[in-house]
């Protein structure tokens, strides 16, 4: 298996390009998986505060044999907390429940245009206070359009060092990803194998035998190809290994172009600009 690369944001820290998500992991599973992930050489983490399971990843970490500088762990406000005094206390929240006094990446998980007055900027401003602080090393948005990605570069001191994103071969939002590229806004591709809608398609299947990959690997690695941050979500060990051993080949550019023409702008999650979901 080839190393894992780093890639440098615009504030000059690095990230592992690929990591593990544990979005729909159940909190009684989340210690083992993300276990698991860490021994098959996982370093990154990509957990939410609407995840439930902040916890079981913090002592997942603790637990292995690993020091936390080595592992990257992001975290994300959630939809009920985008008023500054909320987000305050919601972040001292994340960082009591990871173990931990700082997190590598901090998010605001959904714009939620339609809520708050439209106020993710207010939101904005509190994350750029936790980055001052020092308790998280990089500040990032999720699910932010160019439009919302814009009214925070006019407005607010500090741009986002990455907005993290639905992009799989059958949602590849090329509008999107040219604005973060344009402003060195780094791309975390979520549902990065749609969470498997994608590997039953004929030319990923085709292109991951004549390659003997499978096909989650072939995305996967499309996905790298594109300077795309990625964390595959499993519990399943088999899958958890293989995800991760896709350093060792490169898609040419025929197949990447063949891969990236496969768009038909298919989502599985929300629409940002509308969705409005706050859990109970
Ligand atoms: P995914 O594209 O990673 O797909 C996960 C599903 O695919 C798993 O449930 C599993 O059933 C299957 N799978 C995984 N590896 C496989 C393999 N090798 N072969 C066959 N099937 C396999 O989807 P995801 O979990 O939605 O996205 C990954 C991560 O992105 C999440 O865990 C989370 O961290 C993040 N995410 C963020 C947002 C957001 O709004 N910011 C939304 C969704 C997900």
């Amino acid at each position: 298996m080839g190393s894992i690369p780093s890639l440098t944001l615009n504030n000059g820290n690095t990230i592992p390009q690929f990591g593990f998500g544990v979005f729909q992991i159940d909190p009684a599973d989340t210690v083992k998986a993300t276990r698991l992930a860490l021994e098959a050489g996982y370093r990154h983490i990509d957990t939410a505060q609407m995840y439930g399971n902040e916890r079981e990843v913090g002592q997942a970490v603790a637990e292995s044999d690993l020091d936390r500088s080595e592992v990257f762990i992001t975290s994300k406000l959630n939809n009920g907390y985008h008023e500054p005094a909320d987000a305050r206390r919601a972040f001292d929240g994340t960082l009591e429940a990871l173990g931990t006094d700082y997190v590598d990446l901090f998010l605001i998980h959904w714009p939620l245009p339609t809520r708050y007055g439209g106020d993710y900027v207010s939101t904005w401003n509190t994350l750029i206070e936790f980055y001052r602080e020092g308790r998280a090393r990089s500040i990032g948005v999720s699910n932010f359009q160019p439009h919302h990605l814009r009214r925070l570069h006019e407005e607010t001191e500090l741009p986002p060092a990455v907005n993290q994103i639905e992009v799989h071969p059958y949602f590849t939002q090329d509008d999107v990803r040219a604005f973060c590229r344009e402003h060195q806004i780094a791309v975390e591709a979520w549902s990065p194998i749609g969470q498997g809608l994608v590997l039953d398609d004929p030319t990923i299947v085709s292109i991951a035998r004549r390659l003997d990959k499978t096909p989650a690997q072939v995305v996967l690695r499309w996905h790298i190809q594109h300077d795309h941050i990625v964390f595959p979500k499993s519990v399943t060990p088999e899958r958890i290994a293989e995800n991760i051993d896709i350093f060792d080949f490169e898609l040419s550019s025929q197949d990447s172009e063949a891969i990236s023409a496969l768009d038909r702008g298919q989502r599985t999650g929300p629409d940002p600009d509308t969705f409005d979901m706050i859990p109970e």
